[in-house]
C-alpha cells in the first residue's frame, strides 16, 4: 500500500495538483472517467481535472 509507482490502476489514487493554488492532493479517480470534478479544500475552488496531467 506504500508503493509510489505511477497510478494507472482502476480506482486507484491519483495525485493531482490544484490549477488554482498548486496544492497537491490524492483523489480516487474512477478509471472510466477522463475528467474529474474536484473541489480544492485549500482555495475552495472547483475544477474539472483532466487525466494524464494535460492542461
Ligand atoms: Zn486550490
Amino acid at each position: 500500500m506504500s508503493h509510489s509507482s505511477t497510478p494507472a490502476k482502476t480506482g486507484d489514487r491519483v495525485r493531482i495538483s490544484c490549477p488554482g493554488c498548486g496544492r497537491h492532493d490524492f483523489v480516487a479517480w474512477p478509471a472510466n472517467q477522463d475528467t474529474y470534478a474536484w473541489k480544492c479544500f485549500n482555495c475552495e475552488k472547483s475544477f474539472e481535472l483532466h487525466k494524464g496531467g494535460k492542461h
